[in-house]
């Protein structure tokens, strides 16, 4: 079996639709050992395998531990319940949603609001926080959409909408550009943050339909591509994220630190040195949130903390990410020191 090449697709819904969701296709792909097969069917049957070609061709065969391939294999030790892990580690569905019940409008901090934009991804990352959240109560609907406009409307203090997911891009160019024009059309605002990973595992994405809607708004674009590791980047990534610093998006990472991903010091400062190089500012360097079936991802606080430390000797300050942890109920991310 072998990868479908990037170039190979006539566009990225294609490439998308094509993703890999099947583990023994995956296994055939990166010559996997089989006895890993049966644990990794159990775990999929909790949430399932999506992993693109295009990431899956920068992963190197036969390697149980790459770096790229542990942040979407699934494991049988993701079915281990354990203490202090759970589905909801930030407590969204109840503690932060403005409205009744989870519609996918959230309010954690001051200024800020967040929107649940869609449910897909077009991978699914092992330890990700939200793979337990209800998207099918949470997803923009033109009513859930209609209502989030309202209530951007009537709160003034309200700076900046973040599309979160889900992956925002993942919806179409027609869909992103009405929305743009809508929130555009609120005064009070002033940026639209995408939280997103399709520059990295989909970079067919960046097209120039998207290009064409980000350079239209009035409002300041970020993107918070979410990169774990170095071997993420190719040039293919390297020109999307170019083509979206020409479209004056201001580019950001946010990294989880992963056991077994991105935990040596060594990886942290070739990620950075990653990033800056495709011009985007290491920010966030988080410690795992504590969902289930994500604890064989986990890095202890004192690790953590000692790993930074290490990395604010090795790098200039503006490659160090801050280290943080979200705590529910906190009104911002809290610093780790
Ligand atoms: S929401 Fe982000 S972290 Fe979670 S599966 Fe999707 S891309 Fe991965």
């Amino acid at each position: 079996m072998f990868y479908v090449a990037s170039t190979e697709f006539k566009s990225w819904q294609q490439a998308l639709a094509t993703a890999i969701t099947d583990p023994n296709v995956l296994w055939q792909l990166l010559q996997l050992p089989a006895d890993q097969l049966p644990a990794a069917e159990r775990a999929v049957a909790t949430f399932r395998l999506k992993v693109t070609h295009s990431y899956c061709a920068r992963m190197k065969r036969g390697d149980w531990h790459d770096p790229l391939l542990r942040q979407v294999l699934p494991l049988g030790e993701e079915l281990a319940q354990v203490d202090g892990y759970h589905a909801d580690p930030l407590a969204e569905q109840s503690f932060h949603s403005i409205m009744p019940q989870s519609t996918g409008i959230l309010q954690k901090y001051a200024k800020r609001v967040l929107l649940i934009s869609t449910g897909t991804c077009a991978v699914h990352c092992r330890y990700c926080f939200r793979r337990h959240f209800p998207y099918h109560q949470a997803q923009l609907n033109a009513p859930l959409w209609e209502n989030a406009l309202t209530i951007l409307r009537d709160n003034t203090q309200i700076e900046e909408v973040i599309l979160s997911g889900g992956d925002p891009l993942i919806l179409s160019d027609n869909k992103l550009r009405q929305w743009m024009e809508q929130l555009a059309h609120i005064p009070h605002l002033k940026r639209v943050r995408f939280h997103t990973r399709l520059p990295i595992v989909l970079p067919l994405r960046i097209n120039a339909a998207l290009l064409d809607w980000i350079s239209q708004t009035r409002l300041t674009v970020i993107m918070v591509i979410h990169a774990n590791h170095a071997n993420e980047f190719n040039s293919e990534v390297y020109e999307k994220l170019a083509d979206l610093r020409m479209a004056k998006v201001q580019l950001l990472n946010q990294a989880v630190l992963l056991r077994g991903v991105n935990d040596q010091l060594q990886a942290q400062v070739e990620l950075s040195e990653a990033l800056i190089a495709g011009g985007v500012l290491p920010y966030y360097l988080h410690l795992l949130d504590k969902v289930s079936g994500a604890a064989h991802f986990d890095v202890p606080k004192a690790q953590a903390l000692q790993l930074h430390r290490q990395l604010q000797s090795q790098l200039s300050g503006y490659l160090v990410p801050k280290l943080v942890e979200e705590i529910p109920g906190q009104p911002a991310k809290t610093w780790v020191f």
